[in-house]
């Protein structure tokens, strides 16, 4: 009978060590607390921050935006870019040469068989897009960023 005991006792803490060490990566992953603030966010624009998906393109009704102001993060409204670090990289996505400090934080994405630098907001961590070393100025980094993710605010409607 203690023999059993003890037998069952050693599973159990042994089943709860060999789950915890096998659960821990998705611990940490879930460990950036993602919750939906703007409760009017689109499917599209869900599956793109909560999902880490692209949206098509050439369909960001924000690459021709040239207006002076800032582009907030449309779920939480944080502010992340400034026009000023705008500029037309010709890939189909909003780009930025740099972001406002502290705006982000990054990780390292593997997905499709590549190693990109992938950015969340670093207030709300939705997944907006992927950073590179290819921009065209003196910060070297081009942020390609879903336009979905975006608000952009004009400096006048302040
Ligand atoms: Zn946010």
């Amino acid at each position: 009978m203690k023999y059993n005991l003890d037998k069952r006792t050693f599973l159990k803490l042994f089943g709860i060590t060999f789950f915890s060490f096998f659960l821990m990566p998705f611990k940490f992953a879930n460990a950036v607390t993602k919750k939906v603030i703007n409760e009017n966010l689109t499917k599209k624009q869900k599956e793109i921050m909560f999902n880490e998906g692209t949206e098509r393109p050439f369909t960001s009704d924000l690459l021709n935006e040239k207006r002076e102001g800032f582009y907030h993060c449309a779920n939480c409204g944080a502010k992340l870019f400034a026009s000023t670090a705008k500029f037309d990289s010709g890939t189909g996505w909003p780009s930025f040469t740099e972001a406002l400090p502290g705006a982000f934080k990054t990780k390292i994405d593997y997905s499709f068989g590549m190693r990109r630098i992938e950015y969340h907001c670093a207030n709300c961590g939705v997944h907006h897009g992927h950073v590179f070393a290819d921009g065209p100025n003196e910060t070297g980094k081009r942020f390609c960023n879903n336009g979905l993710c975006l608000i952009f605010k004009p400096s006048s409607s302040n």
